[in-house]
């Protein structure tokens, strides 16, 4: 049940494997369609710079009084002349070539200057950070550009010596930069264990530090160039950079200040230089910031978006929801649009939970299972992540088409959600008990003592030893078990039909993970709500679903009763998955993970996903869509060649 498109657009089995998954830097900052503005207006008049030389162009620096302020596209001067009749494209051209090696070396010294610096004095720490970071602080007390000017004042003025003064001036904004970042770093366990592998200091710091700080370094730089440009035209405008005759940028403006009323395109000409430069490389270094933090890559960083986008002409299954299921998932597709590329993470997706059922949902790690879950409330930030097709069936709802005040209302309400890491998801400034609280008083009109009541029964409900006290506690305070403890007491907090839990016990040990399942499928069954049940483990699948759907590549490929799916799955993939489950006293069980790797969900191939890692695969396996079909008994499964009873793999 897909739609159309997962085939036709999936690419051929044979290119798929040479091209990257990802896209590269580059392709993604000329897909940023203003940097890649930036990049070819500054590419232009980089190139014209260089070229000056080998150009056609009169003498910057012949005077002809006799032609002084020639008009622009005057013949022989497209942009005329100045008030000493010199050529004005010619001096643009050359200026231009000055203000940009002087403001590329100048920020080029700062950042090498300022990230060593910084790296050292946060490395180092205590005294020799102190001193360091005095000294420079010492330089951050004087006005910007008052410390530049007075630089020249000593050094004298000079093209030089102003780009000495403007590199010493941004010392500090690249040393304080990196000095934060390498502070954090210095303290991390891969450094620690850089230090015990017998590593000197300057190797810690070449190797192990600089490759993380250098895109922030890249990023820095990529944003001071500009101002950098500036600053040095601005040291020539007051006559303190260029000297007469040579031409810059600077001292082009200064220049024509003097006939600013009489010939104000003199002034204008280097004005609109200045500005292309600088406009472009900041748009350069906007999406180089984009591009390299990878966070934002992701979009992890982006602008929350209060819900998943869902496209208004996504396509909708012509079956009805059904009214009775809690939950009723049908063909949803979540993808990933980075750039050009669609990472199909969730490719037509169907789930179903009764009320008071436990479906598990199982699958390796980057299988969907975690966006498909996020889907649902529309968790899933976006950009980059859009809901392209499908029903969600909320009790008879369609939540993909209800409004945005809907889903707030079921948020943490009828709907909530248990996450892996609670350490995480818990605020670590507030007690847990005031967490508790909010989250009753986001969704109930109730007084606070009265709320508070009702947290600490919460917290006994799921069994916290001495709970008025552990209102109190902060997050860091608790155990990893009593952790995850609390954040099913706010899952439960307001009476929830859905809990969807998204590997709650993976972070846990075995004893605790029991504990925590038995609480889970206790408390399921006391208050009869449906649990969507997330993890990678079958054994823990086990214990509490009574139905799992197993999941690879973005899809379903089979589902069915817990006990059958146990004993006999039809799919090679669920039978490999549960082969990888330890059993007691079977030492000899075979407990290699399945062999190979998913294929990216950026290139599908065409018919079954799992063919490649299948030893069942036949040639038709690998054309077409394959359904998900009934096999056997509550059997369902996407698979041409189910394993019959009896059957093993090999
Ligand atoms: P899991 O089954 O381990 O929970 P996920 O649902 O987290 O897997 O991920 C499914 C796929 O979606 C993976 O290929 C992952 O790389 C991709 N993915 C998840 N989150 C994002 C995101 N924010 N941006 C881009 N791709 C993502
Ligand atoms: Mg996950």
């Amino acid at each position: 049940m897909t739609t159309a498109a997962t085939n036709t657009e999936a690419q051929p089995h044979a290119g798929r494997k040479q091209r990257s998954e990802r896209p590269s830097t580059l392709a993604l900052l000329v897909n940023n369609r203003l940097a890649a503005a930036g990049l070819v207006i500054l590419g232009v008049i980089v190139a014209t710079a260089l070229a000056a030389p080998i150009l056609p162009l009169a003498d910057p620096n012949a005077t002809n009084p006799a032609g002084r302020l020639a008009p622009l596209f005057s013949e022989g001067h497209i942009l005329g002349t100045d008030a000493l009749g010199r050529d004005t494209l010619s001096r643009l051209i050359w200026g231009a070539r000055v203000s940009l090696a002087v403001g590329f070396s100048a920020s080029v010294i700062a950042a090498v200057v300022g990230s060593a610096i910084g790296l050292v004095a946060g490395y180092a720490g205590g005294r020799t950070d102190q001193v360091m970071m005095r000294l420079i602080d010492m330089l951050m007390a004087f006005p910007y550009i008052l410390l530049a000017l007075a630089i020249v004042a000593i050094l004298g003025p000079g093209l030089i010596n102003a780009l000495y003064a403007i590199a010493i001036v941004n010392v500090p904004f690249f040393a304080r930069n990196i000095r934060g970042i390498t502070i954090g770093l210095a303290r991390r366990e891969f450094v620690d264990a850089a230090r015990l592998s017998g590593k000197g200091p300057l190797r810690i710091l070449g190797s192990d530090i600089l490759p993380n700080v250098l895109p922030t370094i890249v990023i820095t730089l990529s944003t001071t160039v500009g101002w950098m440009i500036l600053e040095t035209a601005g040291l020539s405008f007051l006559g303190l950079g260029a000297q007469p005759p040579q031409a810059d940028l600077g001292s082009m403006l200064g220049e024509g200040r003097k006939v600013l009323f009489t010939a104000p395109t003199i002034s204008l000409v280097p004005g609109l230089m200045i500005f292309l430069i600088v406009m472009s490389i900041n748009l350069i270094g906007d999406g180089i910031r984009d591009v390299l933090d990878p966070r934002l890559r992701s979009g992890a960083l982006a602008r929350p978006s209060f819900r998943t986008a869902i496209l208004p002409d996504r396509a909708r299954p012509a079956s009805m929801i059904d009214q009775a299921a809690t939950l009723d998932v049908k063909n949803l597709e979540t993808q990933f649009r980075m750039g050009s590329e669609v990472y199909r993470a969730a490719g037509g997706v169907d789930l179903r939970i009764a009320r008071g059922e436990c479906l598990g949902l199982v699958g390796e790690s980057g299988s969907g299972k975690s966006v498909t879950a996020m889907s649902l409330m529309g968790l899933v930030p976006s950009p980059p992540g859009v809901i392209a097709g499908g029903l969600i069936g909320f009790k008879g709802e369609d939540l993909a088409e209800a409004p945005d005040k809907r889903i707030r209302e079921l948020r943490g309400g009828a709907v909530s959600h248990v996450f892996q890491d609670p350490l995480a998801t818990l605020h670590p400034l507030f007690p847990v008990g005031d967490q508790l609280v909010e989250a009753i008083r986001a969704h109930q009109r109730i007084g606070r003592s009265e709320a508070e009541t009702k947290a600490e029964d919460l917290l006994a409900l799921v069994r916290i030893p001495n709970p008025a006290a552990r209102m109190k506690a902060l997050p860091h305070e608790l155990s990893g078990g009593l952790r995850q403890r609390v954040s099913i007491a706010m899952a439960l907090a307001n009476d929830p039909e859905l809990i969807i839990a998204d590997e709650p016990t993976t972070a846990l040990d075995v004893t605790v993970q029991a504990q925590v399942l038995r609480l889970m499928d206790d408390l399921r069954r006391e208050r009869d709500a449906a649990v969507l049940f997330i993890t990678h483990d079958f054994g823990v699948v086990s214990e509490i679903c009574e139905r799992v759907a197993v999941m690879y590549a973005g899809r379903i490929v089979e589902t069915g009763r817990t006990d059958e799916i146990l004993k006999e799955p039809t799919h090679p993939y669920t039978r490999m998955l549960i082969d990888c489950v330890p059993v007691m006293g079977e030492p000899e069980r075979r407990l290699d993970a399945v062999p190979g790797r998913p294929p990216p969900v950026n290139r599908l191939p065409p018919g079954c996903a799992f063919a490649d890692r299948c030893p069942r695969a036949q040639a038709d396996c690998r054309s077409g869509d394959i359904p998900l079909e009934a096999k056997r008994g509550s059997l369902e499964a996407r698979c041409l060649h189910p394993l019959q009873p009896g059957e093993s793999l090999t």
